[in-house]
């Protein structure tokens, strides 16, 4: 039995998930009674609600008694350090290309890592049913893009199908007559590639001592933590002792491997031994973390590994404290949202948490907005309620102590009569352009840049600024010594100065005072934020107000008001929109803006204190 070990490279959207079900499919992986719509790769659901993968997993099919680990290369990989590991796992990948796109960024970022490893990629272009399929120009782009990462030209020589994934169908021509059959399986050519085509387990020495360098991480009811990764060398048995490397070569743990599971379909099956060259999942050690190595008790060189990327972004999680506190969610008190949050962390290898300054707030570091944009969502559909602060750029220091901040390539696809406020909005987030060119279908390719700090907050702006069609990819790039003071974000906010409903007429009249956030009728309290002023200044408003009812005629009048419609204010949108002195509270049901100190009168002690500092 052969065993190939890959990884499938591809723009989100591009049909990975879909090609993946029918490999499944195909390969007999699911069981005749199991749910063949649950998608195997993107479980979570609101990354499939997002239409991303965070989580890299492993699957593996079966073909004709030889089986094939895949690994899922994650599609928001924002640091380089994670992808070169998981691609440390495999000799193949596979680069699947949408016909009618082409490849875009984030495939190139992945695919130029594999390309310097050394792995020769199988291309398959997907999706040539679409009437908008432009196979010839999408595959061109693929060898340009090869080539302008500098492929060798073996890599060059790449091997070819044609898909469409939808119906479980590769060929090595496009023209070829798309059947697929329980007989004549559709993705024969495509399974019989890859093993033809992608290498034995590289580097596999069975008789060497046991070795097993950790790519993943996740937490198990029952078998404590659990490390996957690729058996570098030897054999693991159940019961053997083991300690753990970190990855400069200090001990940091030592036990006994529990359990060994290995993939089989979606599931994982529990294993004796495992062997040089498998992707297994070990339990028993408590401390090993992603980087490190797990090996034989005479191995004390560790596997070669890049240490894991620092967070780059970090924000300030609290207890709700707001007078609406308790209503829509159930789990609200510090001890819970503790509870949650290092949980979290112990299978996040991306995100760090640590006590706050206070008893009732965490600081919790990530590796952008979206990805602890996802965590914030998630808790609130677990019923949580939480004060969150806006999100803050982490700042290094160099070898001669320059403050350094994060930068970021940036990659926009607009219609070209976008680009003048593009290249506007970017400037002035002190981006500087890398290139510009047409991208085809009346659409000019924009790559800058830019420093993280003055991304915060932008991608709500870029969509309305160009009406929605706007395409922007983001990838960590490196430090870059300190820009300065970015240009000023947006001017004061109206805030409420009592408790009670909002009023529609109290609402109309503040409309020329500024930009109403708020709904009428809806419960307020002092201290929150209900609009945004005209000036730069903050404004104390009162928005419970009703219309002095002078005479009977005027009762009434105020259904017939006419308000501005409000902004949709979504989680990402609130949380860069508030200012360091204002949180957003969050819960199962709303998103509301508010001052951190409510009161009036702590409001000004503090701004004179951090004046005065
Ligand atoms: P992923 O984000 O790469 O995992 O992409 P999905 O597998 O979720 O597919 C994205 C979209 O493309 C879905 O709406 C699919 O139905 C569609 N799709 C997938 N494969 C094909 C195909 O072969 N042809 C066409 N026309 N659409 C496809």
């Amino acid at each position: 039995m052969a065993l190939r070990n890959i990884a499938i490279i591809a723009h989100v959207d591009h049909g990975k998930t879909t090609l993946v079900d029918q490999l499944f499919r195909q390969s007999g992986t699911y069981r005749e009674n199991q749910q063949i719509t649950e998608r195997a790769m993107d479980s979570n659901a609101l990354e499939r609600e997002r239409g991303i993968t965070i989580l890299a997993k492993v699957t593996s099919v079966e073909w004709q008694g030889d089986r094939i680990n895949i690994v899922d290369t994650p599609g928001h990989a924002d640091f380089g350090g994670e992808v070169e590991r998981i691609l440390s796992m495999v000799d193949g990948v596979v680069l699947l290309c949408d016909a009618a796109e082409g490849p875009l960024p984030q495939t190139k970022f992945v695919l130029t890592k594999a390309l310097k490893r050394g792995i020769k990629p199988i291309v398959v272009i997907n999706k040539i049913d679409r009437p908008d399929a432009e196979i010839d120009n999408t595959l061109n782009s693929v060898f340009d893009l090869f080539v302008a990462l500098d492929a060798t030209p073996e890599q060059l020589d790449f091997p070819i199908l044609y898909a469409v994934g939808r119906e479980g169908w590769a060929g090595l021509s496009p023209d070829e007559e798309r059947i697929n059959t329980p007989e004549n399986p559709g993705l024969a050519p495509l399974f019989n590639k890859i093993i033809e085509y992608v290498p034995e387990p590289h580097a596999v020495d069975k008789d060497a001592p046991f070795k097993l360098l950790v790519t993943m991480l996740e937490r198990d009811p029952y078998l404590g933590r659990v490390v996957t990764g690729r058996i570098e060398s030897g054999v693991v048995k159940t019961n053997q002792a083991v300690h753990c490397l970190d990855y400069e070569g200090n001990k940091i743990d030592a036990g006994r491997v529990t359990k060994i599971l290995a993939f089989r379909g979606l599931e994982r099956v529990p294993l004796e031994t495992a062997e040089a060259g498998d992707i297994v999942c070990i339990a028993g050690l408590e401390k090993a973390t992603v980087a490190n190595t797990i090996c034989d008790l005479s191995v004390s060189e560790p596997c070669e590994a890049q240490p894991i990327d620092p967070p780059i972004i970090s924000m300030t999680f609290r207890v709700n404290d707001s007078p609406m506190a308790g209503r829509e969610g159930t789990k609200v008190t510090s001890r819970m949202i503790r509870d949650r949050l290092f949980r979290e962390a112990e299978s996040n290898v991306a995100l760090k948490v640590e006590d706050g300054n206070t008893m009732d707030s965490f600081k919790v570091s990530g590796r952008g907005e979206l990805q602890l944009g996802v965590l914030i969502e998630n808790m609130r559909r677990e019923g949580f309620e939480l004060g969150i602060s806006r999100p803050e750029v982490i700042l290094s220091k160099d070898e001669n102590g320059n403050v350094m901040e994060p930068t970021e390539e940036v990659v926009i696809d607009v219609d070209q009569d976008y680009t003048n406020i593009v290249m506007q909005k970017m400037t002035e987030r002190k981006a500087e352009l890398r290139e510009s060119a047409p991208s085809g279908g009346g659409k000019q390719r924009l790559s800058f840049i830019a420093p993280s700090r003055g991304l915060i907050g932008y991608y709500s702006e870029f969509l309305t600024d160009t009406r929605g069609t706007g395409l922007m990819n983001r990838l960590f790039h490196g430090w870059t010594p300190f820009k300065g003071k970015l240009a000023g974000r947006r001017n004061g906010v109206l805030i409420s100065t009592a408790p009670g409903p909002v009023t529609a007429y109290a609402l109309f009249n503040l409309e020329e005072r500024g930009k109403i956030l708020v709904e009428p009728n809806i419960e307020t309290y002092a201290g929150m934020i209900i609009g945004e002023h005209n000036r730069e200044n903050d404004l104390e408003v009162n928005v419970q107000k009703a219309k002095q009812l002078t005479n009977f005629r005027a009762a009434g009048k105020d259904d017939a008001i006419k308000l501005t419609p409000i902004p949709n204010i979504s989680l990402e949108y609130a949380m860069t929109y508030i200012n360091d002195d204002e949180l957003v509270e969050v819960t199962p049901k709303s998103i509301r803006l508010r001052k951190t100190f409510l009161d009036p009168n702590e409001r000004k002690k503090n701004e004179r204190s951090s004046a005065s500092a």
